[in-house]
């Protein structure tokens, strides 16, 4: 009898043993096979990934990430200001002749320009001398005089740039651009057309450029949280990102402060300085991802009242702003 026991406390240890290899090798499976995260650092931003396979999925999520990865580089390689082979830097090279350039290049110069025109110039392309001057791609920033201001926005007009359907982009002579303010909408939209392409849902986060495609596993919406302008590392609000982007500038993104004012790396393209409405973020929520990019900057910018007769226009998107002073003007329309 006591033998017998000890056969069956044997026999139920080993089973349990066997039952619990077993769960954890399937909860391994499924785990690797159903959820993908990466982090890659591209543009001058951390950039975060996170796929969801569903039952549609033929691709393993590994090869979709790879296909997203290749993706982001290659963007990168075309359009980054500081990198001396990209399309961008070519361009501002090339002293008014005309340079051509890649699909990716033509669209987002030819969108940026659109945007230009629409936000009366507040938005502008060419505002790169400007960026620069403030020490913005080198690092060294500083407070320019008056008098520099004025010499470097001589150069800023976004109409002396000239886009042909053959790709050809000519500029004048010191014209200069920087695509920073749409290039990461632009790109989410590509990276959730491969979702869409493949089947996934999932969710990318480039720096304040947030884009989902569908929803998580167990059928929920995908939130992304508004960082609060005075703590960026904690949430101000959340909302629902329902297959929309959900794109945000702030003044706390990149800045430096002197005398104890706060220089940031929104220009007004009227000023050559950064933008001073009290603004202290904006979020735009809308189906394009490099249209909400392009006017988040905008609006911040133009400042909430002026910033209504381009919505007013475009009724797929909506935008809330949050002031320096700590309120807002509402998110409840953006859930
Ligand atoms: P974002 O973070 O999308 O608001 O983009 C800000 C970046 O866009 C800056 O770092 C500059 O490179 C560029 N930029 C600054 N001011 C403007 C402007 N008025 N229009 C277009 N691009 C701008
Ligand atoms: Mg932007």
């Amino acid at each position: 009898m006591v033998n017998n026991n000890k056969q069956l406390i044997a026999l139920a240890v080993v089973l349990v043993l066997v039952v619990g290899i077993l769960v954890v090798m399937r909860l391994n499976r499924s785990g690797d096979d159903e959820k993908l995260y990466e982090q890659f650092f591209a543009m001058d931003t951390v950039m975060d990934i996170t796929l969801y396979k569903t039952d549609k999925t033929d691709e393993k999520l590994s090869d979709i990430m790879t296909e997203m990865r290749d993706r982001i580089y290659q963007m990168e390689a075309e359009l980054s200001v500081t990198k001396k082979d990209s399309d961008v830097s070519k361009l501002n090279a090339a002293k008014g002749a005309a340079v051509k350039v890649s699909e990716d290049t033509y669209y987002l110069l030819s969108s940026a320009i659109k945007v230009a025109d629409e936000t009366e110039g507040r938005f502008d392309p060419t505002i790169y001398p400007i960026v620069k001057l403030w020490g913005f791609t080198t690092g060294k920033n500083r407070v320019p005089s008056d008098d520099e201001i004025k010499n470097e926005l001589k150069k800023v007009d976004y109409k002396q740039v000239y886009v042909s359907e053959d790709h050809n982009v000519s500029m004048r002579g010191d014209a200069q651009i920087d695509l920073g303010a749409c290039a990461k909408g632009y790109l989410s939209d590509e990276l959730c057309e491969i979702m869409q392409a493949n089947n996934v849902n999932g969710i990318v986060s480039l720096g304040g450029n947030v884009q989902s495609v569908g929803t998580k596993p167990d059928g929920t919406d995908f939130t992304v949280g508004i960082a609060d302008p005075k703590d960026p590392s904690s949430v101000y609000e959340k909302i629902v990102a329902r297959n929309n982007a959900v794109v945000t500038s702030g003044n706390y993104e990149r800045y430096f402060e002197q005398d104890g004012k706060r220089y940031h790396h929104i220009m007004d393209p009227k000023t050559g300085a950064p933008a001073d409405n009290g603004l202290a973020s904006v979020t735009v929520v809308g189906p394009n991802g490099l249209l909400c990019d392009a006017y988040a900057t905008a609006f911040f910018v133009m400042g909430e009242e002026r910033s209504k007769a381009v919505l007013e226009k475009n009724p797929f998107y909506k935008a809330a702003f949050i002031y320096e002073d700590g309120h807002d003007s509402g998110f409840d329309k953006l859930k």
